[in-house]
C-alpha cells in the first residue's frame, strides 16, 4: 500500500514536470539543433521544417500553424529566409517568447549584403564560427524559459564549433588553388566562401523562387568554362534539374565537369543520421566539396572525437 502511495506521488511528480518541460518550435533545423545541444533535457526541441524542405518555399499548413502555437518560444532566422511564413510567426509570436536569430546575432557581424529586396543573405549558418554566435542568445531564452545550468552545455557546444571552423578552413585550403571554386544551383554559400576562401558561382540568386532562366544557365556556363572547374554540386532542397542543364551546356562548350555530389544547403539530412545534426551538415558538405575539387581532407579535430564516435565515424 504504501510503495502504492509512493509510486502514485512519483507519478504525479513525473507529469507535473514533464507539463513543465518547455517547448521550442525552430522553423529550420540548422536552428533547432544548436537549441536542443543548448537545452539538453531541460526543454523539447523540434524543427518545423523536415529535411529537404526548402525554407524559401515554404507554406505551412493548419498542422504547422497549430505545433506554432502550441509552442511556448519560437526561433526562426529572419533576414527573408522563411518566405511566408514570416507572417505566421509574427501573428504567433505576439503571444510567446520569439527569437529572430539572425537580426540577434548581425549586430557587430558583418553580414553579406545583397542587391535583391532582402538586402541581407540569410544563410548564416555556413560560416561556423558567424552560426555559434547564435549559442549565447539561444542560451539566454532557455535560462528565461526555467532552464537551470545551460552554460556548460552552451560552452561545450562552441568548443567543438571552434574546433569544426578551423577544420572546415583547413579542408578548403587543402583544395588545389586553382579548382576552389563552389558551383550550386542556388546561392547558399556566400558565408561559406567568405569564410573559407572559396569562390561561389551560383545558377540563381538568394532564393529558390524563380527557376534558373537560360540566360542564367548560359552565363553562369561561361563563367564556369572560365574557371576550369571539374565538378559542381547539387543541393538536397532543390530540383538537380538546374544543375543538369548546366552540365550540359558545358559539354556543348566542350567542358565535361562532374557531379560532385549532394550539399545540404538550407536543410539538415535525414534524422537519425549524422548529417541531421548541424556539425554532421557542415562535416558532409565539406568533405563533399574537398573531395570532388581534388583536396585530401585534414584530420578530424580532437574536440569533435567524441562527436564521431556517437556516430560510428572514423577519420574522413
Ligand atoms: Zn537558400
Amino acid at each position: 500500500m504504501r510503495y502504492l502511495v509512493l509510486a502514485t506521488a512519483t507519478a504525479l511528480l513525473g507529469t507535473a514536470a514533464a507539463a513543465e518541460t518547455p517547448r521550442v518550435v525552430a522553423t529550420v533545423g540548422m536552428l533547432a539543433d544548436v537549441a536542443a545541444q543548448v537545452a539538453g533535457d531541460c526543454a523539447e526541441v523540434e524543427a518545423l521544417m523536415g529535411p529537404g524542405i526548402d525554407p524559401h518555399l515554404f507554406q505551412p499548413t493548419p498542422a504547422d500553424v497549430r505545433r506554432l502555437q502550441q509552442a511556448d518560444a519560437l526561433l526562426y532566422v529572419g533576414l527573408g529566409l522563411e518566405g511566408q511564413l514570416a507572417t505566421v510567426l509574427d501573428r504567433v509570436g505576439r503571444d510567446r517568447r520569439t527569437l529572430a536569430i539572425g537580426p540577434a546575432i548581425a549586430e557587430g557581424t558583418d553580414l553579406i549584403r545583397t542587391d535583391d529586396r532582402y538586402g541581407v543573405d540569410p544563410h548564416l549558418w555556413m560560416d561556423v564560427s558567424l552560426w555559434s554566435r547564435t549559442i549565447a542568445p539561444l542560451a539566454e531564452l532557455l535560462a528565461d524559459l526555467g532552464c537551470a545550468d545551460v552554460t556548460p552545455r552552451a560552452e561545450v557546444y562552441a568548443n567543438q564549433l571552434a574546433a569544426l571552423h578551423g577544420w572546415v578552413g583547413a579542408s578548403i585550403a587543402a583544395i588545389p588553388e586553382g579548382s576552389r571554386v563552389l558551383v550550386t544551383a542556388h546561392d547558399a554559400f556566400g558565408y561559406f566562401a567568405r569564410a573559407y576562401g572559396i569562390t561561389e558561382i551560383a545558377l540563381q540568386g538568394l532564393t529558390t523562387k524563380s527557376e534558373a532562366s537560360i540566360a542564367d544557365i548560359r552565363e553562369t556556363a561561361d563563367d564556369v568554362a572560365a574557371h576550369g572547374v571539374p565538378a559542381v554540386f547539387v543541393e538536397s532542397t532543390i530540383n538537380p534539374r538546374s544543375i543538369e542543364a548546366l552540365r550540359e551546356a558545358l559539354r556543348d562548350r566542350g567542358h565535361s565537369v562532374e557531379l560532385g555530389g549532394q550539399l545540404y544547403s538550407d536543410a539538415l539530412g535525414d534524422a537519425g543520421t549524422p548529417e541531421g545534426t548541424y556539425i554532421g551538415m557542415i562535416r558532409a558538405n565539406t568533405l563533399t566539396i574537398t573531395q570532388a575539387l581534388g583536396g585530401t581532407p585534414p584530420e578530424w579535430p580532437e574536440p569533435l572525437a567524441d562527436w564521431a564516435a556517437q556516430w560510428g565515424l572514423g577519420n574522413p
